[in-house]
């Protein structure tokens, strides 16, 4: 399995920074991200720190279906019932930048497409 660096997020898991938490278990953490893209902006990450979706192994299969049903726990508890969007930005040209796998639930108001 990839090693990551450690990142913020895992800060975030251990309580060292603040976060809005609004989901955990075992596996998954869920919180409000600090820049909200509308009116619900949830990031959703694993506790084992993946760096990215390109790094992720067979072995993560689970994982990474634990993870989307994650979304959909969190995006009902938000009461996100008209919809929302699900990114997971994956290295430089996806414009990810923090290197800890997550997944953002992005929901609460009509969302265009294509994105920029
Ligand atoms: P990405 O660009 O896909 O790597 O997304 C990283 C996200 O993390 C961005 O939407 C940031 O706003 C968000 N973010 C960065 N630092 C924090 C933090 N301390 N707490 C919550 N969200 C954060």
């Amino acid at each position: 399995m990839s090693q990551a660096s450690e990142t913020l997020f895992s800060k975030i898991i251990r309580r060292e920074i603040p976060a809005d938490i609004v989901y955990e278990d075992d596996i998954a953490l869920a919180f409000r991200d600090i820049h909200p893209q509308a009116p619900v902006h949830i990031l959703v990450i694993p506790k084992h720190p993946i760096p990215k979706l390109a790094d992720a192994q067979p072995e993560d299969q689970a994982l990474l279906g634990h993870l989307l049903l994650t979304v959909k726990i969190v995006a009902a508890q938000e009461g996100l019932n008209k919809g929302y969007r699900v990114v997971i930005n994956t290295g430089e040209d996806g414009g990810q930048t923090v290197y800890h796998l997550h997944l953002h639930i992005l929901g609460g108001r009509s969302l265009k497409w294509p994105p920029g």
